[in-house]
């Protein structure tokens, strides 16, 4: 049965101010609870798998704090979970756009048709889109959310967006303690050269308990 939970009763989570979660930019992030992909590593489970137990936050009092604070900011991080599981997403982000700050969102590259539409539409700027490990690996590291193939197939098709739309798209590898430097390298070695891909240090789940 299609989703029909409206977006923003997705929106489960904010930081009001964050240095790290787009380089080199103020941001404000908003988490939309639930995901596709089951991560063993997963850094926010309750918020990709029981994020139905976290709090909603209200659309208005959102927009208006985001309007009040806007020449702080320099922009709005949409994140998750997994933002392109959010059924009416476009919507969402045509509400943020109403603040007049341009916004980046995390995505672990599994929907590339919808990121396609999200930069087509101009609803976002910029993308940061996990390439998880090597592809063989993938059954193990996205708890079998993703073979091989499957991810070989959208992160292929992401990279083609990303030179469609040079400078709109960077690439993240999280060190999970499962990859070895040579899975790291391979890593490296499966995304195009003239992409870019930063690698980022593992930080372990907030709740242990919640990862099985
Ligand atoms: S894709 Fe991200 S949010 Fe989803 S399970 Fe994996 S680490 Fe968690």
């Amino acid at each position: 049965m299609a989703d029909t939970i409206p977006p923003w009763e997705r929106v489960r989570g904010m930081v009001p101010v964050s240095l790290c979660d787009w380089p080199g930019k103020i941001t404000c992030v908003l988490f939309a609870g639930g995901c596709n992909l089951r991560c063993p590593t997963c850094h926010n489970a309750s918020l990709a798998w029981k994020w139905k137990s976290l709090p909603s936050l209200n659309r208005e009092t959102v927009l208006a704090d985001l309007r009040r604070r806007k020449r702080w900011l320099d922009g709005i991080t949409l994140s998750g979970g997994e933002p392109t599981c959010v059924a009416g997403l476009d919507d969402l982000l045509a509400d943020l756009a109403t603040t007049g700050l341009p916004v980046k969102l995390d995505s672990n590259g599994s929907a590339p048709d919808v990121l396609a539409r999200l930069l087509r539409g101009g609803l976002v700027q910029t993308l940061a889109v996990d390439v998880k490990g090597p592809w063989s690996l993938y059954p193990g590291l996205t708890g079998q959310g993703m073979d091989a193939e499957m991810a070989r197939d959208a992160l292929s098709q992401v990279f083609d967006l990303a030179r469609q739309h040079p400078g709109q798209i960077y690439f993240r590898c999280t060190k999970v303690p499962s990859l070895s430097p040579t899975d790291l390298e391979a890593t490296r070695a499966q995304v195009p050269e003239d992409l870019p891909l930063h690698f980022q240090e593992y930080v372990s789940p907030r709740n242990s308990d919640d990862v099985s």
